[in-house]
C-alpha cells in the first residue's frame, strides 16, 4: 500500500477511478493536498465519506511522537514514528512571510561525524521520496506562512540516499511548486552524489560541510574525508557551479579553539577559489551534544573569522542558532524514544 505522499499524481487520478469517483475528483484531490498544501481532512470540497475511503487508501507515513516547541513558537520540531518504528525529526523555521522546512534524508546517519548527535547516534534506514515530501507538507500545515525552502539539514547525509533524494526534490518542485534553487542539499563530501547533482535537472543549491580547512583536521572531524579527501571534495563542487552557473555554499561548524583560529580563515580561503559566482561560506557556533568535549567558538572569534574571510575574497555569513533549547539546531537532531 502506498502512502498520502508517496502516491504521485497518477496514482491519485487511478485511485479515484478504482473508487468510481468523477474525474473532476482527482484534480480537487492533487489540488488540495499540493496545490493548496492542505491536509487531507481540511478538503470539504470532497464529501466526508470519500474523505474516509481516501484517508484508508492512503495512509500517512508517520505518527506524531512529540511535537516542541521554541523561540515564541517560530520554531517547532517534530518527533515523527514510522510503522516500522523508525524514528525521524524535522524542524520548522518561520519568519514574518515564509517558512523554511529542515528535512531529514535518513532515519540516523552512517557518517559518524563526531561533533554531530545523528552521527554519533549511527544509522537506522534510508527515508523514501514520499517520507521526505510528507514532512515537508505536514510541516506547512502547522505554518501559516507559506513554506517557500526546505533544507536537507536534518537527519542524515542526502547524497548517501541519493534516488530518494532526487526523486523528492523533483516532487517538491513539480507538485509542491517550490522553486529548485530554493531546495538546498547539504553533503558532507559525498563525491559522487555530487557528481549525480550535477547531472540533475534541477538547479538545486548545494551546500557542503567543510569545517576545516586541511585533510589533517577534517578527517578528525568527519571520517569520510579520509574516503573522499578535501581537495576532490572541492573539485565536484566547483563543477557544479560551473554547470549550473550558481554559487555553492559551505558550512563551518566554528568550535573553540579546534578550527576557528586566524590561519583556519586563512588557509580556508586558499582553498576555495576558482568557484564560479564566487564561494559563500556559513559559519555556524558548533552546537552541544552529548558525545563530544568541543565548545562553540565565542562570537568575537567568528567575528573575526568571517573579517579574515572576507579580507581574502571570500562571503561569508555568520548564522543565528535557532532552536536549540529545544535540541532543534544543526547538528542536534537524535530521535530518541522519549
Ligand atoms: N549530512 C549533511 C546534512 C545534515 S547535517 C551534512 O553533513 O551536510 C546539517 C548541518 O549541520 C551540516 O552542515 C553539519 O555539519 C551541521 N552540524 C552537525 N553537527 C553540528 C553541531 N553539533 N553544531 C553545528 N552544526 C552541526
Ligand atoms: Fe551525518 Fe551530516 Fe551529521 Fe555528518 S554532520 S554525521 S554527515 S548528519
Amino acid at each position: 500500500m502506498t502512502t498520502r505522499y508517496a502516491a504521485r499524481h497518477s496514482e491519485l487520478d487511478a485511485l479515484i477511478a478504482t473508487l468510481g469517483e468523477p474525474d473532476y475528483r482527482a484534480r480537487q484531490l492533487y489540488e488540495g493536498l499540493y496545490g493548496q498544501r492542505r491536509p487531507l481532512e481540511a478538503l470539504t470540497n470532497i464529501p466526508k465519506a470519500l474523505l474516509g475511503l481516501l484517508a484508508a487508501e492512503l495512509p500517512l507515513a508517520f505518527t506524531i511522537d512529540t511535537l516542541q516547541l521554541a523561540d515564541d513558537d517560530t520554531t517547532a520540531k517534530w518527533l515523527w514514528r514510522a510503522v516500522d518504528g523508525a524514528q525521524v525529526e524535522t524542524v520548522l523555521m518561520r519568519y514574518s512571510a515564509r517558512a523554511t522546512v529542515c528535512v531529514s534524508a535518513q532515519a540516523g546517519c552512517a557518517m559518524g561525524c563526531t561533533f554531530c548527535a545523528t552521527g554519533q547516534a549511527g544509522f537506522e534506514r534510508q527515508l523514501s521520496a514520499g517520507e521526505i515530501v510528507e514532512q515537508v507538507l505536514r510541516a506547512q500545515h502547522a505554518s501559516p506562512q507559506r513554506v517557500s525552502n526546505v533544507v536537507f539539514m536534518g537527519m542524515g547525509e542526502p547524497l548517501a540516499n541519493v534516488d530518494a533524494v532526487l526523486d523528492a526534490c523533483t516532487r517538491l518542485h513539480d507538485d509542491v511548486g517550490l522553486s529548485a534553487r530554493h531546495l538546498t542539499v547539504s553533503t558532507v563530501g559525498v563525491v559522487p552524489g555530487i557528481e549525480r547533482l550535477t547531472e540533475f535537472e534541477l538547479p538545486v543549491t548545494l551546500a557542503v560541510s567543510l569545517h576545516a580547512p586541511d585533510d589533517v583536521l577534517r578527517e578528525q572531524l568527519v571520517p569520510l574525508n579520509r574516503r573522499y579527501p578535501l581537495a576532490a571534495v572541492l573539485d565536484a563542487a566547483r563543477a557544479y557551479a560551473e554547470r549550473k552557473g550558481r554559487r555553492v555554499s559551505f558550512e563551518y561548524a566554528c568550535i573553540s579553539g579546534v578550527n576557528d583560529l586566524p590561519h583556519h580563515a586563512a588557509a580556508l580561503a586558499g582553498r576555495l577559489t576558482g568557484f564560479r559566482g564566487g564561494a559563500h561560506v556559513n559559519l555556524i557556533p558548533l552546537n552541544d551534544t552529548a558525545g563530544y568535549p568541543g565548545r562553540p567558538s565565542d562570537a568575537g572569534r567568528i567575528a573575526a573569522f568571517a573579517d579574515g574571510l572576507r579580507t581574502a575574497g571570500v562571503q561569508a555569513t555568520v548564522r543565528r542558532n535557532r532552536g536549540t533549547t529545544i535540541d532543534a539546531a544543526c547538528g542536534q537532531l537524535r530521535a530518541r524514544t522519549p
